[in-house]
């Protein structure tokens, strides 16, 4: 027995590095600060930064959000019925957001109109690792609908979030799922250095806290 490993083109991955440095640099040169939310179809993503956009938006800040997406305007339109600035980024037919996508959405965005841009890569847990965007923060949303083995299952996404999130904690007896499993097998890869922040975007607990530890 043995166990082949796939691994990234090194040249694509060098290329979208580059041009993520860049995306780091227009989004600094314009005083914004900004995270990328990577996680499955169905994690919550939406919900959370509507829920965190809201609030921002109460503080007097003033945000917008790249909703990506393989195809269609859900989210999208999800924002903007929240009342968020939104931009629907689709990418045809990829799996994940890369930096040249976000450097082009930023082309067509009015930059000195936001403090904070919230980039949601499309719904995935796997590749979008990968791919920095030039954000400040990336950060992981998994839920516990999707059981208790995210962490286990998923070590690169977690590895390359500065913040990882598990949301839907307010349904986990009903889905059978312990979080401290979850939260246990994030402290044991992170070597205990790390928390997983918890929440339950659809109430609203435990946003404030995400909030602040993004900085914004
Ligand atoms: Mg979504
Ligand atoms: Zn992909």
């Amino acid at each position: 027995m043995h166990i082949v490993q796939a691994g990234m083109e090194f040249d694509v991955l060098k290329a979208n590095n580059r041009i993520a440095h860049e995306n780091y640099h227009t989004l600094k040169s314009h005083g914004i600060k900004s995270v990328d939310f990577m996680g499955s179809i169905g994690a919550g993503k939406t919900a959370l930064i509507i829920e965190m956009g809201k609030r921002l938006v109460a503080q007097g800040k003033k945000v917008c959000v790249i909703a990506g997406d393989v195809t269609g305007d859900d989210d999208f339109e999800r924002f903007q019925q929240a009342g968020l600035d939104a931009v629907n980024c689709n990418t045809g037919k990829e799996c994940h957001l890369d930096a040249n996508l976000i450097k082009k959405t930023l082309a067509t965005m009015d930059l000195d109109r936001y403090d904070i841009v919230i980039i949601e890569n499309v719904g995935n847990l796997v590749c979008p690792a990968d791919f920095p965007l030039g954000t400040d923060f990336r950060a992981v949303v998994v839920s516990t609908t999707e059981g208790d083995d995210m962490v286990r299952k998923h070590h690169a996404v977690f590895q390359h979030s500065d913040i990882a999130i598990l949301n839907k904690m307010d349904i986990s007896d009903a889905v059978g799922v312990d979080p401290a499993v979850i939260t246990g097998d994030y402290n044991r890869l992170t070597g205990g250095l790390k928390n997983m922040y918890t929440c339950s975007a659809r109430k609203g607990d435990g946003v404030d806290t995400i909030i602040e530890a993004l900085g914004f």
